[in-house]
């Protein structure tokens, strides 16, 4: 991750542009894993970062409190080791509200990246609810704007997070979703979702074609 390459606006202290997400690309094109040339895999996975890569903790601006969750390693392994671009896309209303700043919200990147390896694409939603932006999941700006960093298909991308918002903004993107439920997860959202799994890794273990338990569906 290279938080001063052009990211998609603001400084540190301002406040977010009001349209647009945070966009932190990974390394460059020559840096990357080839990709994969098989149309059974997607080309991209984009995954939620709170409640899903990490421990949930609200408007985490500490790197110190970042804690990945089980599974979380092996499957992004899993998927790099496939040639599959792997993202991550967040809502952090945090900055809007002013309890986050630019500069902290890098920096629990930048942890995460030291403890799961680097991503192809950060994108973020700085805004609050009531901003009316078009990146906040369940809309589909942060699933389409990560897709557009990667060269990715949207319909050949899939998003994995823990709440129906995750799943909502894949399918508005055109994109797939696979739900991974928390205590978070409200039981309309799970009984929603066109499909989910129990963890991480058996989400991954669907895409890869591997045996996998799939979660419950209504
Ligand atoms: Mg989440």
């Amino acid at each position: 991750m290279s938080p001063t390459r052009k990211p998609g606006a603001a400084s540190d202290h301002g406040p977010p542009d009001a349209a647009s997400p945070w966009l932190f690309p990974g390394p460059l094109p020559a840096g990357r894993p080839a990709r994969h040339r098989d149309p059974a895999l997607p080309e991209a996975v984009l995954l939620d970062r709170d409640g899903t890569l990490v421990e949930d903790v609200p408007y985490n601006g500490d790197p110190e409190r970042v804690r990945p969750l089980p599974g979380a390693g092996p499957a992004l392994a899993a998927l790099r080791g496939r040639g599959i671009a792997v993202g991550v896309v967040s809502n952090q209303s945090g900055v809007a509200r002013g309890l986050l700043t630019r500069r902290r919200l890098v920096r629990v990147q930048q942890r995460i990246e030291s403890l799961l390896g680097p991503f192809g694409v950060w994108a973020v939603c700085p805004h609050a609810p009531a901003d009316g932006c078009g990146c906040r999941k369940p809309a589909p700006g942060l699933v389409l704007a990560a897709c557009g960093v990667l060269g990715a298909d949207p319909r050949r991308t899939v998003v994995i997070g823990d709440i129906g918002a995750d799943v909502e903004a894949a399918l508005a993107a055109g994109a797939q979703g696979i739900l991974v439920p928390t205590a978070a997860t409200l039981p309309r959202e799970t009984a929603a979702a066109p499909r989910s799994a129990p963890d991480l890794e058996s989400a991954v273990g669907l895409l890869l074609g591997r045996s996998a338990t799939v979660g419950p569906r209504p």
